[in-house]
């Protein structure tokens, strides 16, 4: 095991000095507002200048995430025009191009490449918090390169080597028909477009796609098509250095300082953040129902209550609540006893251990494929398995009727003109500030307004628990020195 650090360490250290003696810091600073992210900083930063980008860098992650949320398939006008107002302001290096001070682009170049970086680092030690900063940053990207002039982006091929450029007219008189056969258009639209010739392997995505025609190991493309192939090599190389920068952590002595640090930054509910109950905490089935009253999400606390009316839940209801509540402590041995309690209202214990219990222990690991398994986040509920008419899971801001919701809510003791509001934001799909607004005015307006948007029902349960005074302590910042690098 020794061993095995002491050789990640030289490697590490290998990796270091290579990027310095390449004297790459930023290399990818030329006129345009892209980046490839293919060089970590390696200046000296203070731990709390580090911490600041970082967090300015996953606001602007998570703002994406709630307008990816409230725009649906086939709105993208809309979801871009959001974007452009919404991101905008939030998120300096997405107006880059607007700014004219020389001084001032170094400064926003050089804190984008650090928050990339930083979030990297963070994010990388589970595959679903990967899988959630690279979606995201990917977003952030398609939408940085679509303000970008046409010639930038022919700057930033070139500038990050990219194997290929624009055909001229005889080469494309050659190939006309299976240009036009390849892309789906007419001949007169190709002998219009810019056609672009690439290295095959950089188009794998496309090949696979049928929106490329391959001939002697190149790719030809249109202009269009040039954001799949960036954005191919940018996934691969975020996902492959993250898996390193992760074997990389346990060698890192930054154990006391950082690392507090950037386990912070995956708190707080992004989508990719597995809750899963900490060490010491638990519930007990018998303070289920007080603990729905006070701490849960309109979703849980709807299935809760259902299954006391009915004692019964459908199999998406099991799992989106039976997940929630093991993450909120509830041991296999309650869960199983808390189930069989309710059902057995209806069915006999044989049924029940043959029907359900198998499972229940399935959602604990202890059967079938043997895998721990995550609490839904608010995006997976709203997104995936939506309910049919006898179903009780799913989002009631996104899923129930107008007149079900003001129901709900009226239930759970909200004034009208709060009703009121959390309909008209659940109309226009902001389902999180609809849900965060409940999270609010349940605790009441002296409490002061959440900081963050809610983007999972476990959030929501830990930040209630916490306003209650059952939750962590603030960490106090410190200022020293540090000196970064992921790669
Ligand atoms: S926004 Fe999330 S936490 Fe809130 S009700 Fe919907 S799914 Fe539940």
């Amino acid at each position: 095991m020794q061993f095995d650090n002491r050789s990640r360490r030289s490697k590490m250290l290998r990796d270091i000095n290579a990027t310095r003696a390449n004297n790459q810091s930023f290399p990818s600073s030329g006129v345009g507002n892209l980046c490839m992210y293919d060089f970590a900083p390696i200046e000296e930063i203070t731990l709390r200048e580090f911490e600041e980008i970082a967090e300015q860098r996953l606001k602007a992650l998570r703002k994406i995430e709630e307008l990816k949320l409230r725009h649906e398939k086939g709105m993208f006008d809309e979801y871009k025009a959001s974007m452009a107002k919404e991101l905008n302001p939030i998120f300096k290096p997405c107006t880059l191009h607007q700014i004219n001070n020389e001084e001032l682009r170094k400064r926003i170049r050089r804190d984008d490449v650090i928050g990339h970086f930083a979030l990297r680092l963070a994010f990388c030690r589970s595959p679903e918090d990967t899988k959630w900063f690279v979606t995201h940053e990917i977003e952030l990207f398609r939408h940085r390169y679509m303000n970008e002039t046409r010639a930038a982006i022919l700057n930033f091929v070139t500038e990050n080597k990219f194997d290929g450029g624009m055909i001229n007219s005889d080469e494309r008189e050659e190939h006309l028909k299976e240009f036009a056969d390849s892309f789906g258009c007419s001949l007169e639209k190709v002998r219009l477009a810019d056609i672009w010739a690439m290295d095959a392997c950089d188009a794998l995505e496309l090949a696979r796609k049928r929106k490329v025609f391959l001939s002697e190991g190149k790719a030809y493309l249109e202009y269009d098509s040039l954001i799949t192939i960036i954005v191919q090599r940018l996934r691969a190389n975020m996902y492959a250095t993250m898996a390193r920068a992760n074997q990389y952590r346990g060698v890192i002595e930054e154990q006391d300082r950082l690392f507090p640090r950037l386990d912070r930054l995956t708190k707080g509910g992004c989508g990719g953040k597995d809750f899963n109950a900490a060490e010491g905490q638990s519930i007990s089935r018998h303070q289920i129902d007080s603990a729905s009253a006070q701490f849960f999400p309109l979703c849980m606390s709807g299935i809760q209550s259902h299954l006391r009316k009915n004692h019964h839940l459908k199999h998406g209801a099991r799992r989106q609540y039976g997940l929630f509540l093991k993450a909120i402590g509830l041991s296999l041995e309650e869960a199983l006893a808390f189930f069989r309690e309710e059902f057995t209202h209806k069915m006999d214990s044989d049924k029940f251990e043959k029907q359900y219990a198998y499972n229940i222990r399935h959602m604990y690991g202890k059967e079938g494929k043997r895998q721990e398994y995550s609490a839904f986040s608010c995006a997976s509920i709203i997104l995936n398995n939506p309910p049919g008419p006898e179903d009780c899971h799913g989002c009631p801001y996104k899923h129930s009727s107008e007149e079900r919701l003001r129901a709900a809510l009226k239930a759970a003791k909200i004034k009208s003109e709060h009703i009121d509001e959390m309909v008209a934001l659940s109309k226009i799909n902001q389902f999180d500030k609809a849900c965060t607004l409940h999270w609010e005015v349940s605790r009441g307006q002296e409490k002061g307004p959440l900081s963050t948007l809610i983007t999972h029902p476990n959030q929501y349960y830990e930040l209630a628990k916490e306003a209650a005074g059952g939750g962590p302590k603030v960490e106090v910042k410190t200022e020293v020195k540090m000196e970064i690098s992921t790669q």
